[in-house]
C-alpha cells in the first residue's frame, strides 16, 4: 500500500484509518462515476491494485456493488467496470405535517424507488416520533432496502431550524417540536438523521431546478409569509438567519394591526387568513362566488394589488425572479396571474420576474433528497 493514498495527513501506522478512508474514497469516485474498472479506480485515487481489489471485494460482500463486462474490446478479455448498487446510498425525505407525514425514498441517483402518505396526526411526543421511525423502516423493507446503507433521513419540518447543528432555533414554533430528538431518531433507524425547513428545501429544488443559474427568491404565502432565497443554487440567509422576517415588513405604512403587534405588515395584509378575518371563510370558499360578489371582487383586486407590492419589492432588492408556492399558488388562476404579473412588471421594469413555484409539498420533498445528496458528494 502506498502512503495512504490521497489521505497523506493520516499517520501511517494506523492501518485501519486509511483502509476506513480508502474505503470511502473509492465509494465517493464510485458514486461520481457510473462504471470504473479497477485499473482506472487504482489510478484516479493513487492506490496500489491489491488495495484496491481488497476494496472492492469488502463492498461486493456487503452488497454495495455492482459490476458488468464491457463489451466488444478489440483483443483479450474485457475488464470489469464496477459501480454502486441502486440500493445502496438511498436518500430518504420525510415530512411531517400536522395530519400527516410524507416519505420519499430515492436512489443515489435522485431517481424515486418509494412514496407514501401517512395519515398520523402529528402529537409532541415520543410515541409519535417513534411510530415515524417504524413506518419509515417498513417502507424501507417494502423496498428492501437497508437503513444503515443509506445515505440518510432528511427530517423537514416547517420551522426555523439550524441545518449545521441539527437544532430547533424557532423561537414561536420550537415548543411544538420539543419532543423531536435526532439522536434518539438516529438510534432506532440506524442511519444518520438529517433536519432542513420546509421552505428552504423547496427552495434549495427550485434553486437547482428551475432557477436560472440558481438564483430565484422562494415566496410562500399561506397563513405565514416565508421567503427564502436563493444564491447560486446555495441558502442565502439574510435578516440574522431568521425566517418569516418578511411577513412583518411594513406593507402599508401605519396600516392595520398585525397580530405580531406592529401596524401595517405584510402578514396582515398577503397572508391568506386575511381572506378569514375579513369575510370569514377560507381563500378556496372566498374565491368560489367572488365573480358575483361586488365586495369580494374589489378585496380581491386590492389583494393582489398589494401582493405584486410585495414581490415587486423582493424582486427590486435581490434582482432574482421570484417563485410563488404556498396554498395561494393553488388558487391563483390564469387570469390573476396575468394580473399580477402586468402590475410587478410596472412597478420593476422586468417582465420576467414573477412565477409560479408548483406544490410546495412536492418541491420540499424533492429538495431534501437534493439536499443530502448534495451533502454527500
Ligand atoms: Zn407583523
Amino acid at each position: 500500500m502506498g502512503a495512504g493514498g490521497p489521505f497523506k495527513n493520516i499517520p501511517p501506522n494506523d492501518s485501519s484509518a486509511i483502509r476506513a478512508q480508502n474505503c470511502k474514497a473509492v465509494d465517493r469516485l464510485l458514486y461520481e462515476n457510473n462504471g470504473l474498472t479497477k485499473n482506472e479506480i487504482s489510478q484516479r485515487l493513487s492506490l496500489s491494485m491489491p488495495t484496491v481489489a481488497g476494496i472492492l471485494q469488502e463492498m461486493e460482500e456487503d452488497g454495495i456493488l455492482e459490476y458488468y463486462q464491457e463489451k466488444d474490446v478489440a483483443t483479450g478479455r474485457p475488464p470489469l467496470k464496477y459501480l454502486l448498487s441502486s440500493k445502496t446510498h438511498v436518500c430518504v425525505a420525510v415530512l411531517i405535517r400536522d395530519d400527516y407525514f410524507k416519505t420519499l425514498i430515492c436512489d443515489v441517483h435522485g431517481r424515486s424507488l418509494f412514496s407514501a402518505s401517512f395519515s398520523l396526526p402529528y402529537e409532541n411526543n415520543g410515541d409519535y416520533w417513534e411510530e415515524v421511525c417504524s413506518l419509515i423502516s417498513k417502507s424501507m423493507d417494502s423496498c428492501e432496502l437497508e437503513l444503515k446503507k443509506s445515505i440518510g433521513v432528511n427530517v423537514i419540518l416547517s420551522c426555523q431550524v439550524d441545518p449545521i447543528e441539527h437544532l430547533i432555533i424557532d423561537r414561536q414554533h420550537g415548543e411544538k417540536f420539543s419532543y423531536f430528538n435526532i439522536n434518539q431518531m438516529e438510534t432506532m433507524l440506524g442511519a444518520p438523521v438529517y433536519l432542513n425547513n420546509f421552505y428552504e428545501s423547496a427552495a434549495f429544488e427550485l434553486g437547482s431546478t428551475v432557477a436560472p443559474q440558481g438564483n430565484c427568491i422562494y415566496l410562500h404565502i399561506s397563513d405565514v409569509i416565508q421567503s427564502v432565497c436563493m444564491a447560486g443554487g446555495r441558502i442565502f440567509r439574510t435578516w440574522e438567519n431568521e425566517l418569516g422576517t418578511l411577513g412583518h415588513i411594513t406593507l402599508v405604512p401605519l396600516g392595520k394591526k398585525c397580530r405580531c403587534g406592529k401596524f401595517g405588515c405584510a402578514q396582515a395584509y398577503c397572508s391568506t387568513d386575511v381572506f378569514k378575518e375579513v369575510f370569514g371563510e377560507d381563500i378556496a370558499g372566498f374565491l368560489e362566488d367572488r365573480s358575483n360578489t361586488p365586495q369580494k371582487q374589489v378585496f380581491w383586486h386590492e389583494y393582489i394589488s398589494l401582493l405584486s407590492i410585495l414581490i415587486s419589492n423582493q424582486y427590486n432588492i435581490f434582482k432574482m425572479p421570484v417563485y410563488i408556492g404556498g396554498e395561494l399558488a393553488k388558487y391563483l388562476s390564469g387570469e390573476d396571474i396575468e394580473l399580477l404579473n402586468t402590475m410587478v412588471c410596472n412597478a420593476t421594469g422586468s417582465p420576467y420576474c414573477l412565477y409560479l413555484a408548483g406544490d410546495s409539498e412536492e418541491l420540499a420533498i424533492y429538495g431534501a433528497i437534493k439536499i443530502l445528496l448534495h451533502n454527500f458528494k
